[in-house]
């Protein structure tokens, strides 16, 4: 069940740009993502193209530098639309938007802005984030990059890992080390580094191999001396984990948006297959185990958007609760995916065990929603420890 905004006040601009991804989603990706699931090792950059000319890369842009300047609740009405249409299209939007823009337009120097911003408006610069590493994920402050400075700027070598749109992208934001060995900071010693990918060292690994969202592309990222001028680290070299971070709490609404896309696309499949398929003399939505099965997804989902939307709202206001809620968010939102879709699979049958359908794809592409931008056990911890934070308020 697509969202529906009446009532909402939008603009006539936003309610313009919705109904363009709407019709994106539905006549652009909806009809290919099956292919771009079959063929992985393909990364669509006519898609890319089209969701740069159609002002998709540049929403959370302010118009100063050539973007929409949309505010958060829009742009997460927009995702959800997209991920209804194709969930690894989205990804690779909500990625280059939340946190490469996002760090750039909070941190960054005017001259970094005007360098990059207008460019990666119009798509003609694809973003990536790239703050994971082998062995650092959940505890991201304990990566190994190193970053030194010399009199030229700095050099940064090591290994990253799981980057979104790390193969395409034009320009990668690197969280790196800034401390030296001996003197270790943990996360009071990590930059964030603006790295072209055309620079001498920088060499994108092969395509990760993934369950699902396999339009989306994930790379491993290996960094062998590569010379940056001091104008690439953006900020206080100190603080690239807390602008992580920071930009991480807006992120992980996309994600959430995204989940809520994967969800209703699956509800929708499920409710149309339960009134044209036919056992014993009945169509299935007749029967009370499958409407109580429709009944909970559509239950989910809407308390789901609910939660991203009191979340984003938040946000916008500053309210101090918004870092958890935005947990909370995600957390529900990626529970509801992964409910949502494997249930239309059980609607479905044995059909929707086969690739015939999309309801097996929605439930692959479902599931990382679980555990990337934080995985859904920490999101549970910082739940807990923003109780006791917010108490103190
Ligand atoms: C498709 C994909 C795309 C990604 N894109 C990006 C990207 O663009 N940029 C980027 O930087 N990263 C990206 N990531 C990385 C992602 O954010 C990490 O996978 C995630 O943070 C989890 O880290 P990990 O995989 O190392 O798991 P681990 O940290 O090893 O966790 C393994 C398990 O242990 C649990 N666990 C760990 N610590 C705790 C704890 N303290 N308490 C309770 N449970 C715990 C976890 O919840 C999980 O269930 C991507 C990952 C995937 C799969």
């Amino acid at each position: 069940m697509r969202r529906s905004y009446t009532g909402i006040n939008l603009s006539p601009e936003s309610a313009q740009l919705l109904a363009l991804a709407r019709e994106f989603s539905e006549e652009r990706l909806r009809p290919t993502a099956g292919e771009r699931d079959l063929h992985e090792d393909v990364f669509d950059g006519a898609i890319h193209q089209q969701l740069g000319e159609l002002g998709f890369l540049g929403m959370r842009i302010p118009e100063a530098y050539g973007g929409l300047g949309l505010d958060l609740l829009t742009y997460l009405y927009v995702l959800e639309e997209l991920a209804w249409g194709d969930p690894g299209v989205a990804v690779s939007v909500s990625v280059h938007n939340s946190l490469p823009v996002s760090i750039l337009t909070k941190h960054g120097s005017e001259e970094q802005r005007q360098r990059w911003l207008p460019k990666m408006a119009l798509g003609e610069v694809l973003a990536a984030f790239s703050l994971s590493e082998a062995d650092a994920g959940t505890d991201a402050a304990a990566l190994r990059t190193q970053a030194t400075r010399d009199d030229d700027g700095w050099v940064l070598n090591g290994e990253k890992m799981w980057v979104t749109n790390g193969a395409s992208a034009a320009l990668v934001l690197i969280c790196a080390r800034t401390d030296t060995p001996s003197d270790r900071k943990g996360a009071h010693g990590i930059g964030a580094f603006l790295v072209p990918t055309d620079v001498v060292g920088y060499n994108a690994g092969k395509k990760e191999r993934k369950m699902g969202q396999r339009g989306s592309e994930t790379v491993s990222l290996s960094l062998e001396n590569v010379k940056l001028g001091h104008e690439h680290l953006i900020g206080d070299p100190s603080s690239g984990f807390s602008y992580a971070l920071e930009a991480l709490e807006e992120g992980r609404l996309g994600i959430a948006a995204q989940a809520l896309g994967i969800a209703s696309a699956a509800l929708d499949e499920a409710v149309e297959y339960a009134n044209t398929r036919s056992q014993f003399g009945r169509v299935l939505r007749k029967f009370q185990g499958v409407e109580f099965k429709l009944g909970n997804m559509s239950a989910q989902l809407e308390a789901g958007r609910g939660l991203v939307e009191r979340a984003a709202t938040a946000h916008m206001v500053d309210d101090p609760r918004a870092r958890r809620l935005s947990s909370v968010a995600k957390l529900v939102a990626s529970e509801t995916a992964v409910f949502a879709t494997r249930e239309a699979v059980q609607v479905f049958g044995g059909y929707g065990y086969s690739r015939e359908y999309p309801v097996e794809r929605l439930f692959r592409d479902a599931k990382v929603t679980e555990i990337y931008e934080g995985a859904n056990e920490i999101h549970r911890s910082l739940i807990a420890r923003q109780l006791y934070r917010e108490d103190e308020i």
